[in-house]
């Protein structure tokens, strides 16, 4: 394993260096979203600064370096989670986007009336509406597996929602709301036994966790940039080449045709078959430095010291009065999700907020989460590879401190 310096990790994102409140930014939000490295703003700025054109149209010589440096970002993702073909990744606006690419059109060609599709109780809503919008247009059903009061699914449940009519099963690789790491191995292996094809939502995966889209035989594979410390506004379609190819399009426009007359349209090839219209071009381009970032510093090593810190602040959270964890899974990833009895978690964000502390609170795009447990909302510190024990003692502080105040 490489060695993991954070205190040169920490110098890389210029952000960490400002105050908030007339204090030391203490971020712990990067469930919502991820700060950026030096190297993915500056590939950012050098793209308009040295490049910018359209891509995949003009003779000239920027497009021809832009289309070139987009298509090196699509087989950079390619590389990172391991997909057989480069045109098997499709480039999108962000996870949202490619759920409904797949509800859209993988809806719209294979499933009907009285079909189900299973999705998991610890869905983000863009794992849930989409699928519903397709039930009520279709007719077809979700079908929810259940989970226990640490956070994790039940597996017996889930094998039993199996039925003829089963027709796709898509859940989340690492709860946004929880921080629970589902089987997703041994979830996908049940779903082909059935042969149903399986989406997982990696947002919250491909940041902390090694992600082999081939060795986990997965169908369908999405995630966002912007989680990923790289740009806001792009994101992975990941699907089987058989799969994709046998989909309609999804939205009608330049780049993804052959041919188009009055009386008929012919569709271009995969990837372009799904990426109508001009892409974020400068977003797209600088997943690669985002990506470049995360090996350097290697998803082992970053997962090591997130486990670590996950570990530290569990402990230390737990030494204040009145909290309690909502998500304890025995597999968790770096997301802290509490309550203080009591206390509105809304109001505890408030303080932290004034000294500096950016923290989550709320139902977490999760609401169905939270009726689980039969609660508003939560607080949620979500950890990054540049977070420190140092960080952790400050929330504890701010806690203790939001918990004297609203008691
Ligand atoms: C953030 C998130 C999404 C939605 O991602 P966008 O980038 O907002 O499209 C979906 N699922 C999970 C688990 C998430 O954390």
């Amino acid at each position: 394993m490489k060695t993991f310096d954070i205190q040169k990790i920490r110098a890389d994102f210029p952000i960490l260096k400002r105050e908030v409140n007339n204090k030391p930014l203490v971020y712990l939000d990067n469930g919502a979203t991820t700060q950026k490295p030096k190297a993915v703003i500056d590939a950012i700025v050098d793209y308009y600064t040295a490049m910018n054109s359209n891509v995949h149209r003009g003779v000239h010589y920027l497009s021809q370096i832009s289309t070139d440096a987009f298509e090196v970002a699509r087989r950079k993702v390619q590389g990172f989670i391991n997909a057989e073909h480069e045109h098997e990744v499709i480039v999108t606006k962000g996870t949202t986007e490619s759920i409904n690419i797949v509800a859209s059109c993988y809806g719209r060609a294979f499933i009907g009336e009285g079909d189900e599709i299973i999705i998991s109780a610890m869905e983000h809503h863009s794992n849930i509406v989409p699928w519903q919008m397709l039930c009520d247009e279709k007719g077809c059903k979700l079908r929810v597996i259940p989970m226990n009061d640490a956070g994790e699914l039940d597996i017996e449940a889930y094998k039993a929602l199996f039925s003829e009519r089963t027709k796709l099963v898509s859940f989340t690789y690492v709860s946004n709301a929880l921080g629970t790491i589902n089987p997703v191995r041994e979830m996908i292996a049940i779903a082909h036994e059935h042969q149903v094809p399986v989406l997982i939502d990696g947002a919250q995966a491909v940041q902390h966790i090694a992600v082999d889209v081939q060795e986990l035989d997965v169908d369908f594979f999405v995630f966002s940039g912007h989680k990923m410390y790289g740009p806001t506004g792009v994101g992975i379609l990941y699907g089987k080449e058989s799969l994709l190819n046998a989909m309609p399009p999804y939205q009608g426009g330049g780049d993804m045709i052959k041919e188009v007359t009055f009386e008929k349209t012919t569709y271009n090839e995969l990837p372009f078959k799904f990426e109508a219209g001009t892409p974020n071009i400068e977003a797209g381009i600088c997943l690669t430095a985002a990506i470049d970032y995360i090996e350097e510093i290697g998803l082992d090593a970053i997962k090591a010291y997130e486990d670590e810190l996950l570990a530290y602040a569990t402990d230390e959270l737990a030494k204040v009065e009145g909290v309690r964890f909502i998500g304890t899974a025995s597999h968790k990833s770096s997301v802290i999700s509490f309550i203080v009895d009591g206390i509105h978690p809304y109001d505890i964000g408030v303080i932290l907020d004034k000294l500096g502390i950016a923290v989550r609170t709320g139902h977490h795009c999760a609401q169905p989460v939270m009726d689980r447990f039969g609660i508003p909302g939560t607080v949620r510190a979500s950890l990054a590879m540049y977070n420190t024990t140092e960080d952790i003692d400050n929330l504890v502080q701010g806690l203790k401190r939001a918990v004297q105040m609203l008691k």
